[in-house]
């Protein structure tokens, strides 16, 4: 399943890859559980837009699309090339400039990827993979599809460009905001890392990680602990996001080939599936509970 890096890598792939596009026509697959809005409205919304970013909110890949401006005569300008290989710069500038209308009504189209969901890069000639949902016909030729076997991934858009992603962003997040979303709970730290209302996008693997780096058990109650052990766990959340995306960095072109590959390196986890080895700081055996119905592996001697 993917998790925050490797979205996060995949968001940054696709940006490379398709922003500065236009979309000319959407092609849906019939299984009703992928398309979280209605099929009709996500065609409408992404059909003769162009692309302007590609970016990551929590564990969902965010397009944001613009309409060209339309011309008196009420023909949709054809920009130039440089304009378009320009145009998420150009879009960052008009807001800059306080011209909202320089680009046209913003929309959004949202992909969350669920368990086994896959952003395809290709030529049009490539082999339609089973389990293909939705093809996006691009200007250049090329295809952008989706790819799903387990079908927990979903499409969806925001016509307004108002998509909540619910949480703070992990890796946005203030010191004093983050301390003060974690003040005070009762609840076990691990499932407050957990509950997507506050952070966003913090899966088992990050989260059993960061704790082990911050020195904190996973079971102890959030309002047992001290401040400064709140803030090591800030700085190791970062720490441990940060790293992994530079890993997943490298192995971009294998996870949005038309291969569909997954390249994707893994940070090496300290105790993240490690029961019963040794504590790589200690050499104590770590050790397994579950929280929240979920395994968590912490270390006995190096986190209290
Ligand atoms: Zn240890």
């Amino acid at each position: 399943m993917p998790e925050l890096p490797e979205v996060e890598t995949i968001a940054r792939g696709l940006q490379t890859r398709v922003a500065g596009e236009m979309i000319e026509s959407v092609w849906l697959g019939s299984k009703p559980q992928t398309m979280k809005s209605p099929p009709a409205e996500i065609a409408s919304t992404l059909e003769h837009t162009r692309i302007l970013e590609v970016r990551r909110m929590g564990k969902h890949i965010v397009f944001e699309l613009g309409r060209n401006r339309v011309a008196r005569d009420g023909v949709a300008r054809a920009p130039s090339p440089a304009k378009t290989r320009n145009k998420a710069k150009a879009f960052k500038k008009a807001k800059v400039l306080k011209d909202p209308k320089a680009l046209g009504p913003r929309s959004q189209w949202i992909v969350h990827l669920g368990m086994t969901g896959r952003m395809v890069v290709c030529e049009p000639s490539a082999e339609l993979a089973k389990h293909t949902h939705a093809v996006v016909k691009l200007g250049s030729g090329r295809e952008l599809r989706f790819v799903d076997p387990r079908r927990f991934g979903r499409l969806s858009v925001a016509t307004q460009g108002d998509f909540d992603a619910g949480g703070a962003e992990p890796l946005e997040v203030e010191k004093e905001r983050f301390l003060m979303l974690f003040r005070g709970r009762n609840t076990p730290i691990k499932s407050a890392l957990l509950n997507q209302k506050l952070l966003r996008g913090v899966g088992n693997i990050y989260a059993d990680e960061s704790l082990f780096r911050a020195g904190i058990r996973p079971r102890r109650r959030l309002s047992t602990v001290p401040r400064a052990k709140l803030e090591a766990l800030y700085g190791a959340i970062q720490e441990v996001l940060k790293e992994a995306i530079a890993l997943g960095g490298s192995s971009i072109s294998d996870y949005v080939d038309a291969d569909g590959e997954e390249g994707f390196f893994q940070l090496q986890h300290r105790v993240y599936g490690r029961e019963g080895e040794p504590c790589l700081v200690c050499k104590t055996p770590v050790k397994r509970v579950v929280i929240v119905g979920r395994s968590s592996h912490y270390c006995p001697k190096c986190q209290k």
